[in-house]
């Protein structure tokens, strides 16, 4: 997706820089919001399809909803989340109940806009100027384990931050404008650069072991006789790479290909067939399929790995 819990922690470096502006409930709020019109696909048909909700409009339209009646929910849980907590945890997790208006929109806004961005680059269903313009010119742009790098640092560096606020409270004499200033200043820089630290070593694992979906040779048998739903260890996925050069090479039309390949994963999309290949990437968070593009009278047009 990034999956949900990703776009949620990217979060927390809102938060952790706008504390009383942005609500970070709301804003993982309307992520889980988006997100279920993927699950809900794939729920019903099989293909996790991106489509009206996984643009600028829908997801603002989705940030609208977060705010209201969203707000209210979110206070609702803030106020169960305090009774959990006991008087010594509530001194370090016990939080204030009301969620501004202003809040409540950075969160939303914030949310829906990181979301389609970061999904942007990975999803190439994904129609994000939607209903105006059907490209999207982020494809590809990071890849996927670079994206959850990315996730993973924002979210560390935000909780991170937010630990320290809520720890440490220097009297602002004792920092002086023009420290603390320099502070600000250092800190974007090393958060800057951790961003991009883990967005190269994401792709290091692949520069050293070679691409892992390149490692064994096509077997259409063993294509044929995987079972969809294997997410670990899926045998597709070492030959999927094979895979795609043996059908570049082939042009198989829809029929040929559906015989080489058995019945396909994803069932209501007239112009591709797709195979899921499993998960493989570096934190285990992806499902790359193996989408085979056809033109309507069934002639090929392309193979590829999608990411997912
Ligand atoms: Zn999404």
């Amino acid at each position: 997706m990034p999956v949900t819990p990703f776009h949620i922690g990217a979060g927390l470096l809102f938060k952790a820089y706008a504390p009383a502006r942005v609500s970070w409930v709301v804003f993982a709020l309307v992520n889980i919001l988006i997100d279920l019109e993927p699950i809900l696909w794939y729920l019903f048909t099989g293909d996790p399809a991106h489509r009206q909700l996984h643009s600028y409009l829908g997801a603002t339209i989705v940030a609208a909803l977060g705010v209201w009646p969203g707000r209210r929910l979110a206070e609702a849980w803030l106020r169960w989340w305090n009774r959990q907590l006991n008087p010594a945890q509530a001194r370090w997790l016990g939080t204030g109940t009301q969620i501004s208006l202003v809040a409540a929109w950075a969160g939303a806004l914030l949310g829906s806009g990181s979301h389609i961005v970061l999904d942007s680059f990975m999803h190439p269903d994904m129609q994000p100027y939607w209903p105006w313009a059907a490209d999207n010119g982020l494809l590809r742009k990071i890849p996927v384990d670079g994206l959850h790098a990315i996730c993973l640092a924002a979210a560390a560096w935000g909780g991170l931050r937010l630990a320290l606020l809520g720890w440490i409270k220097l009297p602002a004499s004792f920092v002086g404008n023009k420290l603390r200033d320099a502070a600000r200043l250092a800190e974007i820089i090393v958060l800057v650069t951790a961003l991009w630290v883990a967005a190269s070593f994401s792709i290091l694992p692949q520069l050293l072991d070679g691409d892992p979906r390149d490692a064994v040779a096509f077997d259409a048998a063993v294509w044929r006789g995987t079972a969809a739903q294997q997410w670990r260890g899926n045998p597709r996925a070492p030959m999927a790479r094979p895979a795609v050069r043996h059908l570049e090479a082939l042009h198989p039309n829809r029929a040929t290909a559906l015989v080489l390949l058995g019945t396909p994963d994803a069932r209501d999309r007239p112009a591709y067939i797709s195979y899921h290949l499993g998960f493989l990437g570096w934190l285990a968070m992806d499902a790359d399929t193996l989408d085979i593009e056809f033109q309507p009278d069934g002639t090929f047009v392309a193979a590829r790995i999608v990411q997912h």
